[in-house]
């Protein structure tokens, strides 16, 4: 294979490229505006434009489109080629800075949230220059933002970027304070590593569920899945590996930074982690990857499954969202430091984020909220989705000498007073692991572990910034008052501990009792997205992300309007596929088994007359039995379901649709899957029409 170092990044337009084809005031003018996030006149527009578009027309490509990621939480994309013509009738090719940095959209159909009526549908994307362009299917891509003509974010990419300008002007007051005056930048990082599952394609062409809905709506629970636990980390089957090393090198040519990839606890599920970087990148990166992981499964004969759940009885996929605070001096904000005053830095920053997660619970549950992840988190088999942090022993241990001023056990070296209490050197310590806590600091990041494996990222991480942008503003506000730092930061560490440290739990949080001592501690536990969604537009989170200016209140109300009829839809198109298929091809499966079984039994009964023996015919009884048993049960459920749907109109309000999905329409999908999947076990295998849970399984070999 191909050194990866020609490979990575030769699809991008990155930093060495244009240093390379701009020229050199230009390209120190892009590089400024990039550091600045300030918009290009339109000069410098143009000559970088005309550099992007050479250099991609070199690279074979024809066409150019602005890439963006509208409230849908895929991306978006509308392919212009570079055809134009001369004065004098030639073809030329061109992109002008004017194409380059604005486009306009009609875009009407994606969901505004009544940001926009249909009369007033333009909107426009703008380019986002700190994240490159590059080529994809012979087609130039953009980075952009794209907003409403008055402005209004209409996607995910321009409240990601807005918070991370607020978390870096809050975190910079701080660092303000400690004497940290060098750094002109503090950027949120941003590793995420993705859950999938890959079956082979003929199973998947023959479940419209997965199809339909990404998830299979029904299957009975095979006689052995990830009991053993020998497919997490199990040698990776040679055709999974070449997809993988196929998938990577996709990957590579976009710049994404694609490190590793292993075989996950359920069968046929499989992770890969890229190498963290800025929040946007992370981003955009992570949509990339996702995209990618399906269309190069394609041409493997694979189907990729991203949906957070697609097979009950089994560990669902997520996303993890590891995340920190790096300086442009490259020091990481969460990384305990080699000195104490950098340990005091680092415990004032470990604090603010422990009070943003405490303060704003419902934003980070409500940040992963989904009809598909509700099938992941709270369900019977996920632990609650109730947000805690896990420290570890040594940071507990420090907290609560800090809290209490007593000595910490410091193993010999020098410490620092802070306040009446002492500060040691830390050690990092990477061992410390929990897998079963939501939140999870490890080591010098925290990664959140709720977030769902079909999620854009950014919502989690627009959250985390601007909570976080929140209390560090709040921090700010206390200590530049101060006339005597150290007493008042002390104070601060103190008070923090002792009000926020309920949000701590190291203990087993898929245990039974962390569910009564969360709700003892008074920690939320939003069970459904019907129950989560309302917080959106709670007074306290407006004045959130108001502040910061992340989001504006209407912005808000329309994302919460987006969320919840999104909701609907899923449930919606599920129980019409799930009635769909059992009025298709599960009742003809019954009948026909149903007759092959009475057949069976006639032709025994004509043995029966011939010998004229008295043969016995408790096996036949039996299965007709159960069979006229489970296909009333069928009949019922699936009447129950199809009533329930026809009911849903009578709901008028968003609100009440959503809830009636939730607490009416999914219990009766639920009813019916049971008595599919006890017909399931008794039709035989010639009849039953979809390949079965152990058959999906084992589709890979
Ligand atoms: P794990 O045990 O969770 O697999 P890894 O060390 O493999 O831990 O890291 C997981 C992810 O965290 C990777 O994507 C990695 O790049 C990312 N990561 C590491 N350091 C940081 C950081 N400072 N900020 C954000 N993400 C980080
Ligand atoms: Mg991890």
């Amino acid at each position: 294979m191909e050194d990866i170092r020609n490979i990575f990044g030769s699809m991008v337009f990155n930093d060495a490229v244009m240093k390379d084809r701009l020229p050199k005031e230009t390209y120190a003018v892009l590089k400024k505006a990039i550091a600045e996030s300030r918009n290009l006149d339109s000069s410098i527009a143009n000559i970088v434009a005309t550099a992007m578009k050479n250099w991609a027309v070199e690279n074979g490509a024809t066409h150019f489109t602005h890439w963006f990621q509208p409230l849908t939480g895929a991306t978006a994309e509308k392919h212009d080629s570079f055809l134009a013509m001369g004065v004098d009738g030639s073809v030329i090719m061109e992109l002008s800075g004017k194409g380059l940095v604005k486009g306009e959209s009609d875009a009407s159909s994606f969901p505004s949230g009544g940001l926009r009526a249909t009369f007033e549908a333009r909107g426009y994307t703008a380019w986002d220059p700190t994240s490159y362009a590059f080529i994809k299917d012979n087609t130039l891509y953009i980075p952009t933002a794209f907003c409403s003509y008055n402005g209004d974010a209409l996607d995910k990419k321009t409240p990601l970027l807005r918070s991370m300008e607020a978390i870096d002007k809050q975190a910079r007051r701080i660092l303000g304070l400690f004497g940290d005056k060098d750094v002109s930048r503090v950027l949120p990082t941003v590793g995420a590593e993705q859950e999938y599952f890959l079956i082979d394609r003929s199973v998947y062409e023959k479940r419209p569920d997965l199809i339909e809905c990404g998830r299979t709506l029904f299957g009975a629970k095979p006689p052995k899945t990830q009991e053993y636990g020998d497919h997490y980390y199990g040698v990776i089957k040679p055709r999974i590996k070449a997809y993988m090393q196929d998938l990577d090198v996709e990957l590579w040519k976009l710049g994404v930074t694609a490190k590793t990839e292993h075989n996950e606890a359920a069968p046929a599920q499989h992770e890969l982690a890229a190498i963290f970087a800025s929040a946007n990148i992370a981003t955009d990166h992570n949509q990339l990857t996702m995209e990618l992981m399906r269309s190069v499964a394609g041409r493997h004969r694979l189907a990729c499954l991203l949906h957070e759940k697609p097979f009950a009885g089994v560990n669902g996929s997520g996303k993890h969202n590891n995340w920190s605070l790096a300086t442009d001096t490259g020091v990481n904000l969460l990384e305990p430091g080699a000195t104490p005053s950098n340990n005091a830095r680092f415990i004032l920053f470990l604090c603010a984020v422990i009070k943003a997660v405490d303060e704003y619970q419902d934003l980070l549950r409500l940040s992963v909220a989904s009809a598909g992840n509700d099938q992941r988190l709270g369900g019977n088999e996920a632990p609650p989705p109730i947000i805690s942090i896990f420290l570890g022993e040594e940071l507990t241990g420090l907290l609560d000498a800090l809290e209490n001023e007593t000595a910490y056990e410091d193993k010999g070296k020098s410490r620092m007073e802070i306040g009446a209490t002492v500060l040691p050197y830390l050690m990092k310590d990477t061992t410390d692991r929990n897998r079963t806590s939501p939140f999870a600091f490890t080591g010098n990041k925290f990664e959140f572990r709720m977030v769902g494996s079909t999620f854009s990222i950014s919502d989690p991480n627009t959250v985390l910034n601007t909570i976080v942008a929140e209390v560090l503003s709040g921090f700010a506000d206390v200590l530049e008052m101060s006339d005597d730092f150290v007493k008042s930061l002390g104070e601060l560490i103190r008070n923090t501990i002792s009000k926020h440290k309920r949000i701590i739990f190291d203990g087993n949080n898929y245990s039974a009792e962390w569910e009564k001592m969360a709700e003892d501690r008074g920690l939320l536990n939003l069970r459904t997205t019907v129950d989560v969604l309302p917080y959106l537009i709670s007074d306290k989170n407006i004045e959130l992300f108001t502040k910061h200016r992340v989001f504006t209140e209407s912005e808000m109300r329309s994302r919460y309007e987006i969320l919840m009829s999104g909701y609907c839809n899923t449930v919606h198109i599920e129980a019409a596929t799930l009635t769909g298929l059992a009025k298709k091809q599960i009742i003809p499966a019954v009948f026909n088994y149903t007759k092959r079984v009475s057949d069976a039994a006639n032709s025994k009964l004509s043995y029966n007359n011939v010998l004229n023996t008295e043969l016995n015919f408790d096996l036949e009884e039996n299965i007709l039995t159960a069979l006229s048993r489970l296909s009333s049960g069928l009949y019922k459920q699936l009447r129950g379901l199809e009533d329930a749907c026809a009911r849903y109109g009578e709901n008028t309000e968003l609100t009440d649709c959503a809830r009636y999905c939730c607490d009416v329409i999914l219990p009766r999908m639920e009813a019916l899957r049971a008595v599919i999947d006890q017909l399931e076990a008794v039709v035989g295998a010639e009849d039953w029409p979809f390949p079965t849970y152990a058959e999906i399984f084992a589709s890979v070999y």
